[in-house]
């Protein structure tokens, strides 16, 4: 299969997403888990990151933090140059609300609401006007134009995921964050769901991070960035599925391999 990778910086690219110094620390003395230690990253504007790692090594912690659901203890998250760490509570929730796109692994949607009224949610609890002509267009994008009526338990699970990717596009966020996108997916709907996050990325330029165990869902990425023990461990540009799980084997000496690679 051939696909296109991003060649170079995309034009007017900018910094969609910055961490510095990002540090989490669960509980208190003894018992004390830093689930993350410093991790610094820029991810630029129209790129497509899959994060990647063993069971507790900080993927969620990770996204948390950078989606704004969760403080950091210390450091700073910037969305478009913006700090979204400082303010209120409220003030965190409406930046949100505002920049920041979610696909969870389950879908998230609600039973009670059709396709149509699901995606357009987002702009109702933002207080922004819905414009239904532009909801029909992402749904149009994601392959379910002719189910706008229909309610998700009328939708197999690739599709329900294809409703929570037009919920998170249709407030053209700066970053969207997929958690497990493809985890309860049979291999071709996880094939589809992949390329529209690509689709995203590539043809409207949004900034998509992806938290993934699978080798294959990362390689649909621009980029992978591993942790190990709540530290960025490396990264891979322009992985291959057997790039991607070479190096997942070898995480636990991540930092022995870094330094080989670099002699
Ligand atoms: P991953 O997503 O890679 O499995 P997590 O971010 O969930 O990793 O967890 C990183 C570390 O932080 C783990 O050691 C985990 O046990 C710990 N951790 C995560 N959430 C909490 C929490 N709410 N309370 C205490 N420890 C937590």
């Amino acid at each position: 299969m051939v696909r296109k990778r991003n060649q170079g910086p995309t034009p007017a690219s900018g910094e969609a997403l910055r961490l510095e110094s990002v540090t989490k620390v669960y509980g208190t003395g003894d018992g004390a888990v830093t689930a993350l230690d410093r991790v610094s990253l820029a991810l630029p504007t129209g790129s497509f990151t899959a994060i990647m790692g063993p069971s507790g090594s900080g993927k969620s912690t990770l996204l948390q933090c950078a989606a704004g659901l969760d403080r950091p203890d210390s450091g700073r998250v910037l969305v478009d140059g913006e700090e979204m760490t400082g303010g209120s509570e409220a003030a965190l929730t409406k930046f949100r609300r505002r920049r920041i796109g979610f696909v969870f692994q389950n879908y998230n949607l609600l039973p009670t609401l059709n396709v149509l009224e699901n995606t357009t949610l987002p702009l109702k609890l933002a207080g922004r006007r819905i414009d239904r002509a532009r909801a029909q267009e992402v749904l149009m994008q994601v392959g379910l134009g002719g189910r706008v009526k229909h309610r998700p338990d009328e939708l197999s699970g690739g599709q329900r995921q294809r409703v929570a990717i037009a919920r998170a596009l249709v407030t053209e966020p700066s970053v969207v964050f997929a958690d497990e996108p493809t985890g309860a997916l049979d291999t071709r709907s996880a094939r589809d769901v992949l390329r529209l996050l690509q689709e995203a990325v590539r043809v409207h330029n949004r900034t998509v991070v992806m938290v993934t165990h699978d080798p294959v869902a990362a390689s649909y990425a621009d980029a992978v960035q591993f942790l190990a023990d709540g530290r960025l461990a490396g990264q891979l540009f322009a992985p291959t599925v057997d790039a991607v799980a070479e190096r997942l084997a070898h995480l636990g000496d991540a930092v022995a391999t870094d330094v080989r690679s670099e002699v």
